[in-house]
């Protein structure tokens, strides 16, 4: 009796497709979505009790894997002392302190209970301290489902987007211009056109929304370069990236190739809630000081700066910032990926792979994709063999093609012995 299978049909008469959130029904890969009971470590018990080595960790935010004993015990004492409060607490300023102590191009930081709460917010603040209205995003980039970002490129850089999904009027994202990530000479071209009227650029650093593709080091440079040429914000969306690809996110790892490098606004979520609903976004002071009640960009939350929430954010980064860390999950996930590319190649499956801290991404190409269309000519055939063979084998990766993978401190070398094993079991059938 699969029980996945019947918490799936009882959930598709409740539920839109069964689901609360669309990639979760298994549509890109086929079969049925697995229903989890519970989950430690680097594991989940599906709901017939089969234990899969979880390679997504809800999305990233799961960077110590699950029930860590540390966040644990600061979420038991959170939940004693009260829910919700509407209400300032303590918890909110240790947490906005920690944050910023980590990440210094912030200066100020807001709290918000989802990305695409905070990444809303972070254009709204743009485009209120700047008075302007147009914003360019990058196509395969995933910023949240807030109307102005559902969209992807019209014909020509005069033209602005099409809305990607039913229910968002053309007026909305009349101002939404998409370019192709990683292309110099088009985004030289576009602020040659709209240079003036641009409020922000937005980007993940390292999109992890079309697998795991990397803005280039001259690509960033060049935005940063345009954005303050232009009086326009440039803002990081690390929703993803923030403390996952290292303790500084990022864009320390860009500070690193390009000195003095800094975004003016920074979109956080996932790990620095722990797994709990929180993110963030941030900047220097002039420009947060914008936002309500200190300035006209309004912006506010029942539940922003929720007290478990924050809790559950602050254990987490406070295990996170422990000398060695990155170093130690950064060797782990080179060698799953190391061990992967070997185990391809013996097989002769085209194969490559990227990381960085605990994210990671492979393709089932020779060589890695520079932007969301040689991403998306993946073989979706082989890919969902891929997938389901893993998944048959106990190893859970993403139900599609285009979403990054994560690795977490839980994670042993046997584990990942474990799970390239069972790749190298499947390569052979590709
Ligand atoms: C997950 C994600 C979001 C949206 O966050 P939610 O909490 O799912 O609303 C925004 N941007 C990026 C880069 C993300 O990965």
């Amino acid at each position: 009796m699969d029980r996945n299978q019947q918490l799936f049909d009882r959930a598709r008469q409740v539920i839109p497709g069964g689901v609360n959130s669309p990639v979760r029904a298994f549509k890109a890969v086929g079969g049925t979505p697995r229903f989890v009971a519970r989950a430690q470590g680097a594991y989940f018990w599906d709901a017939n009790d089969k234990r899969y080595i979880d390679f997504i960790g809800s999305w990233g935010p799961m960077i110590l894997g699950h029930g860590h004993p540390a966040v644990v015990e600061a979420v038991q004492k959170a939940v004693l002392e009260g829910f919700s409060f509407g209400a300032p607490t303590e918890r909110e300023v240790e947490l906005a302190e920690e944050i910023l102590s980590l990440v210094p191009s912030m200066d100020m930081v807001r709290l918000v209970s989802s990305g695409t709460e905070a990444g809303m917010s972070a254009i709204r603040l743009a485009r209120g301290a700047t008075g302007r209205s147009k914003i360019i995003k990058f196509e395969g980039c995933y910023h949240g489902h807030a109307d102005a970002l559902l969209v992807k490129a019209g014909s020509g850089l005069a033209t602005f987007g099409h809305a990607t999904s039913a229910g968002v009027p053309a007026e909305v994202v009349q101002h939404t211009l998409v370019l192709e990530y990683n292309n110099v000479a088009q985004l030289e071209d576009a602020f040659a056109l709209h240079g003036k009227e641009l409020a922000c650029l937005i980007i993940e650093p390292i999109a992890g929304n079309m697998n795991f593709v990397r803005a280039s080091i001259p690509f960033v440079k060049r935005c940063r370069e345009l954005c303050t040429e232009h009086g326009t914000m440039f803002v990081f969306d690390e929703v993803m990236t923030g403390f996952r690809v290292a303790l500084g996110s990022a864009q320390s790892v860009y500070a690193k190739a390009i000195p003095g490098f800094a975004p003016d606004i920074t979109v956080m979520g996932k790990v620095i809630g722990g797994g709990m609903p929180l993110a963030a976004f941030g900047g220097k002071r002039a420009v947060m000081e914008q936002l309500a009640p200190l300035g006209p960009v309004y912006q506010a939350g029942t539940l922003s700066g929720n007290p478990v929430a924050t809790a559950c954010g602050l254990a987490t980064l406070r295990e996170i910032r422990r000398p060695g860390f990155y170093e130690e999950l950064g060797r782990k996930t080179q060698s799953f990926i190391r061990g992967l590319q070997g185990a391809a190649d013996k097989a002769g499956v085209p194969f490559c792979g990227d990381s960085e801290g605990g994210m990671f991404g492979f393709f089932l190409f020779k060589d890695l994709p520079q932007n969301y269309a040689t991403v998306m000519t993946t073989d979706n055939t082989r890919f969902n063999t891929l997938f389901h063979g893993l998944l048959d084998r106990g190893v859970y990766i993403a139900p599609a093609l285009y979403e990054a993978g994560f690795m977490s401190a839980a994670h042993t070398e046997a584990d990942i012995a474990e799970a390239v094993a069972a790749a190298a079991d499947v390569f052979r059938l590709l």
